[in-house]
């Protein structure tokens, strides 16, 4: 281990070439599967107050081999290629992983949205839109952006305006971007699906009893206490799903402004509340700070949730954490240096590439339903409904006891988009985590669950790519 730290792309390459190193692969189809596919690089003038910024921005695909390629848009201060360039790879293998279609790709803009006015920001998201139809670097068949660290509903909304504009009579247009706002083509559950995507694959790795107990852990999400770095849309409804639907106790919460603990338990709802009101999240009833705002990565507790940004556990603080587990909501928050020093301690990772894949899967979802103009439930909804009916009826009939009022509502029900739209997600977390802990369990060498994903990731491709032809 050097000591210099890694960039965030070699962080990505060294995973890739861990579990890279463990297959039969030729060569050339790995550099294939790693290489950025296509790099777009740019700078365009933005007319702020009464000047003009030069707005420096990006767009990667990293992966051809299935298109469209996917992945969202970040707007942060902190944007670079080298960053893009890793996030995009990383969709790459997500995608792979949860068996959504796409290649990966991931788009960049160098600003920082508090820094402007919601006008400002709309200036910049259209024109930062026309860049990419300039170029083919979007549209439902080539690449189809979607939120990201900085960006929401908002920005998608505009994306899809601006690209309609410029697309007129393209009756796809609508599938260009996913993530917008549901009255306008969105698709119900987008908003929270990376949270409640986090939440699935923690209920499912914990579900295993044997592996639970090797974490020193009873198994079930139900009591467990929880850290969450980040109170964005990830972190926020990763807590408030963790908390209401699976009994778990966040303990410690960390923002910009500082991190606040309770070993009793943080109200997430309460304290999001709090933070809009107040501007932040310090004070809030029955939490005390911590002097040093880092140190969340220390706080004992079962389960660390970082949901922020990439390379906040490295390899300067990885020794303090306590966590048994790390669960990984934001996009490479462990550098490779940081993984080696926790595998050591025996801390399990549940890699990014398949535990924040829920943001995807649903966008998937909203693709689709785009292309089918249709919205999920439609066509079976009454269906479903009057055969659960007739069901419920011969129930009564056969066995002379009937269902209370409450319960017939509940068990004719037939399912409306949300309710197709969760079971779709779970369904894909609990798939995809059986496939990781099968590659885990049954392969020597494999020593944890971020190499297991990649194998899987990268043999995915690889067929893919071997059934193109491309490689004999
Ligand atoms: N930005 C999200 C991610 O990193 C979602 C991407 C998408 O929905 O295309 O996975």
């Amino acid at each position: 281990m050097s000591n210099k730290q890694a960039s965030f792309h070699q962080s990505v390459e060294r995973n890739f070439d861990k579990a890279a190193n463990l297959l039969d692969l030729p060569k050339g189809l790995l550099d294939q599967i790693k290489a950025p596919n296509a790099i777009y690089q740019m700078r365009y003038p933005v007319k702020i107050g009464n000047s003009y910024q030069v707005i420096e921005a990006y767009r990667v695909q990293h992966s051809h081999h299935r298109l469209p390629t996917k992945g969202g848009i970040r707007f942060s201060h902190l944007v670079n290629q080298d960053e893009v360039v890793a996030l995009a790879s990383l969709m790459t293998y997500k995608c792979a992983l949860v068996d959504v279609p796409f290649g990966g790709a991931k788009g960049g803009v160098k600003v920082s949205p508090r820094a402007y006015t919601p006008e400002q920001l709309e200036r910049i998201t259209r024109r930062y839109t026309v860049e990419l139809v300039r170029k083919n670097f979007i549209g439902p068949g080539t690449d189809v952006p979607a939120p990201d660290y900085g960006t929401g509903s908002r920005e998608m909304a505009w994306i899809l305006d601006t690209y309609q504009q410029l697309n007129v009579g393209e009756i796809d247009a609508i599938a260009c971007v996913t993530g917008k706002p549901v009255n306008q083509n969105g698709i119900n559950g987008r908003t929270e699906a990376t949270g409640r995507g986090v939440f699935y694959g923690l209920k499912e790795a914990l579900s295993y009893a044997d592996d639970a107990k090797a974490m020193g852990l009873e198994p079930g999400i139900e009591g467990k206490t929880m850290v969450i770095q980040g109170l964005g849309n990830v972190g926020y409804y990763t807590g408030i799903i963790s908390q209401e639907e699976g009994g778990a106790k966040v303990v410690g919460v960390s923002e910009i402004e500082g991190t606040i603990v309770n070993p009793n338990g943080i109200d997430i709802k309460k304290l999001f509340k709090y933070r809009k009101d107040k501007g932040t999240i310090i004070g809030f009833p029955g939490t005390k700070k911590l002097e040093v705002r880092e140190d969340w990565v220390g706080i004992e507790c079962d389960i660390l949730v970082p949901a922020a940004l990439e390379s906040q556990i490295h390899k300067k603080n990885a020794k303090q954490v306590k966590a048994k587990i790390i669960a990984e909501a934001a996009n490479g928050p462990v550098t490779a240096d940081a993984e080696e020093i926790l595998l050591k301690k025996g801390v399990v990772i549940l890699p990014d590439m398949y535990l924040n894949a829920g943001g995807v899967t649903v966008s998937y979802f909203e693709w689709l339903k785009n292309l089918s103009h249709m919205r999920f439930g439609r066509m079976e909804k009454r269906f479903n409904a009057s055969q659960f009916t007739k069901l419920v009826n011969l129930v009564e009939r056969s066995t002379g006891k009937s269902v209370s009022s409450r319960e017939r509502t509940f068990l004719t029900r037939g399912g409306d988009e949300i309710d197709l739209v969760r079971s779709g997600l779970e369904e894909t977390m609990i798939t995809a985590y059986g496939q990781i802990r099968e590659i885990y369990k049954r392969r020597r060498k494999v020593e944890d669950l971020r190499t297991a994903a990649f194998i899987n990731a990268i043999n995915k491709v690889a067929s893919d790519y071997t059934s193109l032809g491309v490689f004999p």
